[in-house]
């Protein structure tokens, strides 16, 4: 993740991405212009601002704190930090290797929300003793240093609570790839509820926490699913499951839908290049993105869908060594997966790849 250097601390960068600005000054602006002014009143617009802009800086300060908390622990550990960087949705710090043991995986990940902990309860104490802006700003900070914690501590792998979790099934049971497995299906399964959680919202009116908690969710998902596929290739391909690689349950497109609102429609959640297309509830075949410049005004995806019976497809059970039979040496890039004729996923060749570079790099270290 590239970022804005800001300088270093015992040598780790601390670097801030671009999408910080925006949140900063969403964030000031909310403050100043909202929040403050409804609990204390009466004030100048300069006072406003000025304790927005000190309180915000000293919010971003709070979740570097978090992370250098969690750097420092590696680095007692001898786990060598790369980076920390602040983002959109909080902070990373970068983990040069993997913690070697399960208490050093624990202690690192529960580093951070001790830090936001022993922030947010200081900050609130002390605010009782501040009046004005000053104990409003203190106040607010404490808060959000504990909703900081509370989030992060949720079961959600890569989430610090995730991590926990990981940590622990790792210690029990001593494996720790099936520890790093299961944390990151649960982490999957929040990320997907915290989805429709947000739907619910939108639906309900609440638009901008809707899509937050949406995209906050897909975040989660997206991220347990990198560490996932990272996790598994530790194991041979023959014990890996289509299931684990492939990407759950595939936006589907209308074989009667012109092929110009498939490309609207993509514009705005079109994050993949392939699409099975369906007619009757059933998969008729696969739309890609090189298919639709073969497209004249008129045309429907059902006209340029590759025929089902030329993709490769495969049941959610079956091992990666038998995907790589099946999907070889066809032209079709995507292997669908089927689970008593029902769609539950889509394998791209990419997916593929990736995995087995992953597991010829790891051969090649062992030699
Ligand atoms: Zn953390």
């Amino acid at each position: 993740m590239n970022g804005l250097l800001l300088g270093r601390i015992q040598g780790i960068p601390i670097r801030v991405n671009w999408s910080v600005a925006v949140i900063a000054a969403l964030l000031a602006s909310s403050l100043a212009s909202t929040v403050f002014p409804s609990v204390i009143e009466g004030r100048s617009d300069g006072a406003y601002w000025v304790t927005a802009i000190v309180t915000t800086v000293a919010f971003l300060a709070s979740i570097a704190a978090h992370e250098y908390g969690h750097a420092l622990v590696a680095l007692r550990h001898s786990v060598r930090v790369e980076s920390i960087t602040l983002w959109i949705f909080g902070g990373v710090a970068q983990l040069g290797d993997q913690p070697t043991s399960p208490l050093a995986a624990l202690r690192i990940a529960a580093a951070g929300p001790v830090v936001s902990a022993a922030i947010g309860v200081s900050s609130v104490l002390a605010s009782a003793g501040l009046s004005g802006l000053p104990g409003a700003a203190t106040l607010w900070l404490g808060t959000m240093n504990l909703l900081l914690m509370g989030f992060n501590l949720l079961p959600a792998f890569p989430l610090d609570g995730g991590r926990i979790y990981q940590a622990w099934l790792w210690r029990r049971d001593g494996d720790e790839v099936a520890a790093t497995v299961r944390a990151a299906r649960l982490g999957r399964g929040i990320g997907a509820g915290l989805v429709g959680l947000g739907v619910v919202q939108v639906a309900f009116g609440g638009f901008i926490g809707g899509i937050w908690s949406m995209a906050i969710g897909w975040f989660i998902r997206e991220a347990a699913r990198i560490e996932h596929i990272g996790s598994i290739t530790a194991q041979p391909l023959h014990e890996i499951l289509v299931s684990d690689l492939m990407s759950p349950d595939p936006i589907t497109v209308d074989a009667d839908l012109p092929v110009e609102t498939f490309v609207k429609d993509l514009l705005r959640h079109g994050r993949h290049s392939g699409y099975p297309v369906m007619r009757d509830q059933e998969i008729v075949g696969l739309i890609t993105l090189a298919d639709v410049p073969r497209s004249t005004p008129g045309t429907t995806v059902g006209d340029l869908a590759i025929p089902i019976a030329q993709i490769p497809v495969i049941a959610p059970d079956a091992t990666v060594s038998e995907l790589v039979r099946v999907a070889a040496n066809r032209a079709v890039t995507r292997t669908l997966v089927m689970d008593d004729g029902q769609l539950v996923g889509i394998v791209a060749s990419s997916d593929l790849s990736r995995l087995l570079g992953v597991l010829e790099l790891q051969a090649a270290h062992r030699h």
